[in-house]
């Protein structure tokens, strides 16, 4: 079969199970479309094509035994921010460059156990700063739809492998926006969930109280797939919530979008930076959704200027922190010939760490200083529980709240945005993470350059599968999610 990569992930489960095909032959379709056309996008930084055959075989016999998982045996490709063991996870830092983890992070042991088969691991911005990917040691990614452009970050290069069809599914981490950003620029469903809901045990933390891993996909219904798999209670993670996971799959059709309120923030949709073609593609979907049965209200959501400078204070405090651990000693980068101690550590952390990264450990490192502490990190923790109250309020009077996911369509390569105009393109995304809430985003059609936009919906606290079921009903019934680039119909 030459047309694998076409099948959602139903469809392979299907496959698979009814020996159309096997794991190996579907492994191998990935691999060669990888070898031939990952050239162009460079989604990925290790691709483990031997140890995926082991695993596809040991698929392949697990389901002819009749006692496999529903996921057994189908590809996915993971970001290199969790820790994979025996393969390189670098983060996409010099800093971990040749860093061979002792274990799996629990994402990673859950699929594995679940008899999902590692492609490889896809590039992203240095330690997840960033939202173009760009900031990466290894380069830059390519966005499918036009590969001059970036797929966004910090997960692009999930994104670019899933919309180039180089991996039907992959997994994507959201400290602030990583995982709806690059699948609302590289036109894929990508789910945030609730903080807690999947395990950070053994991903790489940029800021702990904001990270959480999720899946990237095609489809609502391919990432609930996966979300199956990944979500749920985690001894080795503390802040992971012990709460009984939904069955995200049986949930999705349910009549999820007949009689939902659906609140619109009048402070949303007159942001400055507000791309018209964004606007006007946000707002066809939610007509749509409104035929489809629900109801638009408008909603004030006050704190909206406040989400920006907020986050930028808090992550680079929870950066500076985490990051202290790379000093050149047990692991990772160490300059040549150090004179001393000293100079260990600061060789190896100013050649091991890259500008922004470097640039948000001076931030976090300055407002955590002693005498800044109470003016900036302190007062930026009480303004995140007043964000956090405006949602809740809002959401005593509507059941989902919409938004773009960006205000923009995915940038150019080298636009070289100053930090500033970057970080404002966050203004979409920062929120939910401080907050702690659930959101997804699905693609709504395209701009004038003929590159995706997408809607977002932010949910109550564990309402991942209303999210889903919403965005799966609404797919259903439009076929934006359908559409591939160009270079994703290129045939291996
Ligand atoms: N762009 C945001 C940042 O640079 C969010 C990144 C993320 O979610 N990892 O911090």
């Amino acid at each position: 079969m030459t047309d694998l990569h076409r099948l959602s992930i139903r469809e392979l489960s299907e496959g698979l199970k009814q020996a159309q095909f096997s794991s190996r032959e579907l492994t191998e379709h990935y691999l060669k479309r990888i070898a031939k056309i990952d050239a162009k996008v460079k989604s990925y930084v290790t691709v483990t094509a031997e140890q995926a055959l082991v695993e596809a075989d040991a698929a392949d016999a697990a389901i002819k035994s009749g006692n496999a998982h529903a996921l057994a045996g189908i590809p996915l490709a993971h970001k290199d921010i969790f820790c994979t063991q025996g393969i390189k996870t670098t983060a996409g830092s010099k800093m971990l460059d040749n860093f061979i983890s002792p274990y799996d992070a629990t994402v990673v042991a859950k699929a594995k156990a679940a008899g999902l088969v590692t492609l490889g691991k896809v590039n992203m911005d240095e330690f997840a700063m960033g939202s173009t990917s760009e900031s990466s040691y290894f380069g830059a990614t390519g966005n499918p739809w036009a590969l001059d452009h970036v797929p966004g970050g910090s997960s692009g290069g999930s994104a670019a492998a899933v919309a180039a069809d180089l991996a039907p599914i992959a997994t994507g981490t959201d400290t602030g926006g990583s995982i709806r950003q690059p699948a609302s620029f590289c036109g894929l469903t990508g789910l945030k969930p609730t903080y807690g809901r999947v395990s950070r045990f053994g991903m790489i933390a940029y800021a702990s109280s904001l990270d959480q891993g999720g899946p990237m996909a095609r489809s609502a219904e391919d990432c609930a797939y996966l979300m199956n798999v990944i979500a749920g209670h985690d001894a080795k993670d503390s802040t992971s919530v012990d709460k009984e996971v939904d069955d995200y799959v049986a949930n999705l059709n349910g009549t999820a979008v007949k009689g939902l309120r659906i609140g619109i923030p009048k402070q949303y949709f007159n942001v400055a930076g507000l791309d018209a073609d964004v606007k006007a593609r946000v707002e066809e979907s939610l007509k749509k959704l409104e035929e489809m049965g629900a109801t638009l209200v408008e909603i004030d959501l006050n704190m909206t200027e406040a989400y920006v400078p907020t986050y930028y204070l808090i992550a680079p405090a929870e950066a500076s922190s985490n990051l202290s651990r790379y000093d050149g000693v047990r692991y990772g980068y160490r300059c040549e010939n150090p004179k001393d101690i000293l100079d260990l550590y600061k060789r190896s952390r100013s050649e091991g760490f890259g500008t922004e990264v470097q640039r948000r450990i001076l931030i976090g490192t300055y407002a955590l200083s002693a005498g800044y502490y109470d003016a900036y990190y302190v007062k930026a923790q009480k303004v995140r529980r007043l964000i956090q109250q405006d949602f809740l309020k809002a959401f005593e009077n509507v059941d989902v709240i919409a938004a773009p996911s960006a205000p923009t369509t995915a940038y150019k390569i080298g636009a070289n945005l100053s930090p500033t105009e970057m970080y404002l393109g966050d203004i979409y995304t920062l929120a939910v993470n401080l907050a702690g809430l659930p959101a997804i985003n699905a693609p709504v059609g395209f701009d004038k350059d003929s590159l995706p936009v997408g809607l977002q919906l932010i949910g109550n606290y564990w309402s991942e599968s209303q999210l889903l079921s919403i965005v799966h009903q609404y797919q259903q019934n439009t076929d934006w999610h359908t559409k591939r680039a160009a270079i994703a119909e290129e045939n291996a």
